[in-house]
Protein backbone atom coordinates (compact mmCIF):
# COMPACT_ATOMS: atom_id res chain seq x y z
CA UNK A 1 0.00 0.00 0.00
CA UNK A 2 1.59 3.54 -0.86
CA UNK A 3 0.69 6.41 1.05
CA UNK A 4 -2.23 8.20 -0.41
CA UNK A 5 -3.79 4.64 -0.57
CA UNK A 6 -3.31 4.51 3.39
CA UNK A 7 -4.64 8.05 4.00
CA UNK A 8 -7.66 7.12 2.07
CA UNK A 9 -8.60 3.72 3.64
CA UNK A 10 -7.71 5.68 6.85
CA UNK A 11 -10.01 8.12 6.85
CA UNK A 12 -12.85 5.77 5.02
CA UNK A 13 -12.52 3.75 8.82
CA UNK A 14 -12.76 6.15 10.55
CA UNK A 15 -15.39 8.02 8.79
CA UNK A 16 -17.39 4.15 8.89
CA UNK A 17 -16.34 4.19 12.36
CA UNK A 18 -18.49 7.69 13.10
CA UNK A 19 -15.34 9.89 14.08
CA UNK A 20 -16.35 13.25 12.81
CA UNK A 21 -12.99 14.67 11.69
CA UNK A 22 -12.09 11.04 9.96
CA UNK A 23 -10.06 13.05 7.12
CA UNK A 24 -7.86 15.39 9.66
CA UNK A 25 -7.25 12.41 12.04
CA UNK A 26 -6.50 10.02 9.79
CA UNK A 27 -4.01 12.17 8.27
CA UNK A 28 -2.42 13.35 11.59
CA UNK A 29 -2.45 9.70 12.76
CA UNK A 30 -0.25 8.90 9.27
CA UNK A 31 2.27 12.18 9.58
CA UNK A 32 2.57 10.72 13.45
CA UNK A 33 3.49 7.40 12.40
CA UNK A 34 5.56 8.32 9.48
CA UNK A 35 6.91 11.69 10.49
CA UNK A 36 6.45 13.12 6.98
CA UNK A 37 4.79 16.75 6.84
CA UNK A 38 2.21 17.71 3.56
CA UNK A 39 4.75 19.04 1.45
CA UNK A 40 6.47 15.10 1.28
CA UNK A 41 3.29 13.40 1.16
CA UNK A 42 2.16 15.62 -1.79
CA UNK A 43 5.14 14.91 -3.74
CA UNK A 44 5.73 10.97 -2.64
CA UNK A 45 2.35 10.07 -2.06
CA UNK A 46 3.00 6.77 -4.41
CA UNK A 47 6.27 5.76 -2.40
CA UNK A 48 5.23 2.46 -0.46
CA UNK A 49 4.32 2.53 3.29
CA UNK A 50 6.71 -0.05 4.73
CA UNK A 51 4.85 -3.15 6.92
CA UNK A 52 5.87 -2.19 9.91
CA UNK A 53 4.33 1.44 9.58
CA UNK A 54 1.19 0.18 7.99
CA UNK A 55 0.81 -2.04 11.52
CA UNK A 56 1.69 1.06 13.61
CA UNK A 57 -0.86 3.06 11.51
CA UNK A 58 -3.54 0.25 11.55
CA UNK A 59 -3.38 0.09 15.39
CA UNK A 60 -3.65 3.26 15.79
CA UNK A 61 -6.79 3.57 13.68
CA UNK A 62 -8.59 0.82 15.31
CA UNK A 63 -8.04 2.86 18.58
CA UNK A 64 -8.95 6.21 17.53
CA UNK A 65 -12.18 4.34 16.24
CA UNK A 66 -12.68 3.14 19.61
CA UNK A 67 -13.31 7.25 20.56
CA UNK A 68 -9.53 7.36 22.46
CA UNK A 69 -8.89 11.40 21.76
CA UNK A 70 -6.36 11.38 18.73
CA UNK A 71 -4.07 13.51 21.36
CA UNK A 72 -3.81 10.27 23.67
CA UNK A 73 -2.44 8.81 20.56
CA UNK A 74 -0.05 11.27 19.29
CA UNK A 75 0.65 12.44 22.94
CA UNK A 76 0.70 16.29 22.12
CA UNK A 77 -1.76 19.38 21.78
CA UNK A 78 -0.42 22.37 20.82
CA UNK A 79 -1.14 25.53 22.43
CA UNK A 80 -0.51 29.14 22.32
CA UNK A 81 1.83 27.44 19.43
CA UNK A 82 3.70 25.18 21.94
CA UNK A 83 3.31 21.57 21.61
CA UNK A 84 1.90 20.29 25.27
CA UNK A 85 2.86 16.57 26.15
CA UNK A 86 -0.78 15.18 27.45
CA UNK A 87 -1.85 11.89 28.47
CA UNK A 88 -5.20 10.24 30.44
CA UNK A 89 -4.46 12.17 33.50
CA UNK A 90 -4.59 15.78 32.23
CA UNK A 91 -7.65 18.05 30.64
CA UNK A 92 -6.56 17.93 26.60
CA UNK A 93 -5.46 21.72 26.41
CA UNK A 94 -8.72 23.82 24.43
CA UNK A 95 -7.69 26.14 21.96
CA UNK A 96 -10.85 28.44 23.76
CA UNK A 97 -8.31 28.67 27.05
CA UNK A 98 -5.85 30.86 24.23
CA UNK A 99 -8.68 33.77 24.88
CA UNK A 100 -7.31 33.39 29.04
CA UNK A 101 -4.11 33.49 28.15
CA UNK A 102 -4.32 36.59 25.90
CA UNK A 103 -6.47 37.96 28.86
CA UNK A 104 -3.51 37.40 31.30
CA UNK A 105 -1.04 38.59 28.85
CA UNK A 106 -2.51 42.20 29.00
CA UNK A 107 -2.43 43.12 32.56
CA UNK A 108 0.99 41.13 33.29
CA UNK A 109 4.40 42.99 32.69
CA UNK A 110 8.37 41.50 34.16
CA UNK A 111 8.53 40.96 37.92
CA UNK A 112 5.18 40.46 38.88
CA UNK A 113 3.73 36.96 40.16
CA UNK A 114 1.25 35.03 39.21
CA UNK A 115 -1.01 31.52 39.94
CA UNK A 116 -2.56 29.22 38.09
CA UNK A 117 -4.67 26.70 39.74
CA UNK A 118 -5.83 23.41 38.78
CA UNK A 119 -3.29 24.10 36.37
CA UNK A 120 -3.27 20.22 34.47
CA UNK A 121 -0.98 19.73 31.74
CA UNK A 122 0.30 23.22 33.00
CA UNK A 123 -0.40 24.63 29.62
CA UNK A 124 -1.65 27.96 30.87
CA UNK A 125 0.85 28.80 33.28
CA UNK A 126 4.09 27.57 30.61
CA UNK A 127 2.05 29.83 28.36
CA UNK A 128 2.53 33.12 30.15
CA UNK A 129 6.03 31.87 31.51
CA UNK A 130 7.54 31.23 27.86
CA UNK A 131 5.61 34.32 26.27
CA UNK A 132 6.42 37.27 29.28
CA UNK A 133 9.33 37.22 30.14
CA UNK A 134 10.47 38.30 33.99
CA UNK A 135 7.03 37.03 35.24
CA UNK A 136 7.05 34.68 38.55
CA UNK A 137 4.73 31.61 37.67
CA UNK A 138 3.64 29.76 40.45
CA UNK A 139 0.93 26.56 39.16
CA UNK A 140 -0.99 23.79 41.07
CA UNK A 141 -2.86 20.85 41.01
CA UNK A 142 -4.23 18.72 43.58
CA UNK A 143 -3.37 15.57 41.30
CA UNK A 144 0.00 13.99 41.39
CA UNK A 145 -0.15 12.57 38.09
CA UNK A 146 -1.11 15.81 36.51
CA UNK A 147 1.48 17.89 38.12
CA UNK A 148 3.88 14.86 36.69
CA UNK A 149 2.64 16.32 33.10
CA UNK A 150 2.85 19.58 33.76
CA UNK A 151 6.50 18.93 35.10
CA UNK A 152 7.39 17.24 31.85
CA UNK A 153 6.00 20.22 29.25
CA UNK A 154 8.01 22.48 31.72
CA UNK A 155 11.49 20.93 31.13
CA UNK A 156 10.52 20.20 27.63
CA UNK A 157 9.12 23.70 27.02
CA UNK A 158 12.44 25.35 29.22
CA UNK A 159 9.96 27.25 30.98
CA UNK A 160 10.23 28.79 34.62
CA UNK A 161 7.68 27.50 36.38
CA UNK A 162 6.96 26.32 40.35
CA UNK A 163 4.89 23.80 40.22
CA UNK A 164 2.69 22.95 44.08
CA UNK A 165 0.94 20.14 44.76
CA UNK A 166 -2.28 21.41 46.79
CA UNK A 167 -6.06 21.00 46.68
CA UNK A 168 -7.04 25.26 45.79
CA UNK A 169 -5.29 27.40 48.12
CA UNK A 170 -4.08 24.79 50.69
CA UNK A 171 -0.77 24.49 50.06
CA UNK A 172 -0.45 28.18 48.55
CA UNK A 173 1.69 30.72 51.00
CA UNK A 174 2.24 33.81 48.52
CA UNK A 175 0.74 36.35 47.27
CA UNK A 176 0.02 37.52 43.67
CA UNK A 177 -0.58 40.26 41.22
CA UNK A 178 -2.45 37.72 39.35
CA UNK A 179 -4.63 34.47 39.98
CA UNK A 180 -5.87 32.41 37.38
CA UNK A 181 -7.76 29.42 36.54
CA UNK A 182 -9.72 27.66 33.91
CA UNK A 183 -10.99 24.69 36.69
CA UNK A 184 -13.16 22.18 36.01
CA UNK A 185 -16.68 23.82 35.39
CA UNK A 186 -19.22 21.04 33.64
CA UNK A 187 -22.68 20.54 36.01
CA UNK A 188 -22.00 16.70 37.12
CA UNK A 189 -25.51 15.86 35.30
CA UNK A 190 -23.98 16.95 31.97
CA UNK A 191 -20.98 15.43 32.04
CA UNK A 192 -22.85 11.79 31.15
CA UNK A 193 -24.40 13.86 27.59
CA UNK A 194 -20.67 14.66 26.53
CA UNK A 195 -18.63 12.75 23.66
CA UNK A 196 -17.57 9.38 24.62
CA UNK A 197 -13.89 10.88 23.73
CA UNK A 198 -14.43 13.21 26.64
CA UNK A 199 -16.66 11.43 29.23
CA UNK A 200 -14.55 8.48 28.93
CA UNK A 201 -10.83 9.56 28.20
CA UNK A 202 -10.51 12.13 29.98
CA UNK A 203 -10.18 12.90 33.82
CA UNK A 204 -13.11 13.00 35.21
CA UNK A 205 -11.41 15.27 38.19
CA UNK A 206 -10.69 18.02 35.28
CA UNK A 207 -14.90 18.17 34.00
CA UNK A 208 -16.56 18.09 36.81
CA UNK A 209 -17.85 21.18 38.40
CA UNK A 210 -20.33 19.54 41.05
CA UNK A 211 -23.65 20.23 41.05
CA UNK A 212 -24.57 23.49 39.29
CA UNK A 213 -20.94 23.96 37.67
CA UNK A 214 -20.01 26.53 39.88
CA UNK A 215 -18.13 24.65 42.55
CA UNK A 216 -14.78 25.81 42.14
CA UNK A 217 -15.31 29.66 41.12
CA UNK A 218 -17.11 29.96 44.44
CA UNK A 219 -14.06 27.91 46.32
CA UNK A 220 -11.70 30.34 44.77
CA UNK A 221 -13.66 33.54 44.65
CA UNK A 222 -14.41 33.15 48.52
CA UNK A 223 -10.64 32.59 49.19
CA UNK A 224 -8.45 34.18 46.63
CA UNK A 225 -8.58 37.89 48.22
CA UNK A 226 -6.09 36.18 50.98
CA UNK A 227 -3.84 35.52 48.02
CA UNK A 228 -3.91 39.01 46.33
CA UNK A 229 -1.45 41.86 46.05
CA UNK A 230 -3.28 44.96 46.33
CA UNK A 231 -5.09 46.00 42.98
CA UNK A 232 -4.79 42.07 42.00
CA UNK A 233 -6.34 40.47 39.46
CA UNK A 234 -8.55 37.38 39.00
CA UNK A 235 -9.24 35.39 35.78
CA UNK A 236 -11.44 32.48 35.28
CA UNK A 237 -12.21 30.62 32.06
CA UNK A 238 -15.80 30.45 31.83
CA UNK A 239 -18.77 27.82 30.50
CA UNK A 240 -20.43 30.23 27.56
CA UNK A 241 -23.44 30.31 29.37
CA UNK A 242 -21.95 30.89 33.26
CA UNK A 243 -20.90 34.58 32.35
CA UNK A 244 -23.30 36.05 34.32
CA UNK A 245 -23.16 33.91 37.11
CA UNK A 246 -19.57 33.83 37.73
CA UNK A 247 -19.67 37.58 37.18
CA UNK A 248 -22.35 38.12 39.63
CA UNK A 249 -20.20 35.82 42.11
CA UNK A 250 -17.30 38.21 42.20
CA UNK A 251 -19.52 41.26 42.07
CA UNK A 252 -21.19 39.52 45.84
CA UNK A 253 -17.45 39.53 47.08
CA UNK A 254 -16.82 43.15 46.70
CA UNK A 255 -14.26 43.12 42.82
CA UNK A 256 -14.22 45.50 40.77
CA UNK A 257 -13.89 46.25 36.98
CA UNK A 258 -15.68 42.92 36.82
CA UNK A 259 -16.17 41.81 33.04
CA UNK A 260 -16.81 39.31 30.19
CA UNK A 261 -14.64 38.87 27.62
CA UNK A 262 -16.36 36.52 24.46
CA UNK A 263 -13.88 33.94 22.46
CA UNK A 264 -13.74 33.77 18.86
CA UNK A 265 -16.97 32.22 18.43
CA UNK A 266 -18.45 35.15 20.34
CA UNK A 267 -19.55 32.88 23.10
CA UNK A 268 -18.46 34.37 26.83
CA UNK A 269 -15.51 32.47 27.68
CA UNK A 270 -12.92 34.81 30.31
CA UNK A 271 -14.49 36.85 33.61
CA UNK A 272 -11.93 39.07 35.01
CA UNK A 273 -11.94 41.07 38.35
CA UNK A 274 -9.81 42.83 40.96
CA UNK A 275 -9.60 43.72 44.25
CA UNK A 276 -9.01 47.49 45.60
N1 LIG B 1 -5.67 24.40 33.33
C1 LIG B 1 -5.73 23.26 32.48
C2 LIG B 1 -6.24 23.66 31.11
O1 LIG B 1 -6.74 24.74 30.92
C3 LIG B 1 -6.60 22.16 33.08
C4 LIG B 1 -8.02 22.58 33.31
C5 LIG B 1 -8.83 21.53 34.00
O2 LIG B 1 -8.34 20.45 34.33
N2 LIG B 1 -10.06 21.83 34.22
O3 LIG B 1 -6.17 22.93 30.16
Amino acid sequence: MNLREALKSGEQYLKDHGITDAAVDAWILLEHVTRINRTVFLAEGRKELDDHKAEDYQELLKKRAAHIPLQHLTGVQEFMGFPFRVNEHVLIPRQDTEILVEEALKYLHPGMSVLDLCTGSGCIAVSLAKLCRGIFVDASDISREALDVAGENRKQLLADVNLIQSDLFEQIHGKYHMILSNPPYIRSEVIGTLQEEVRVHEPYQALDGKEDGLYFYREIIGRCRDYLLPEGRILFEIGCDQGEQVSGLLKEQGFLDVEVKQDLAGLDRVVSGRVS
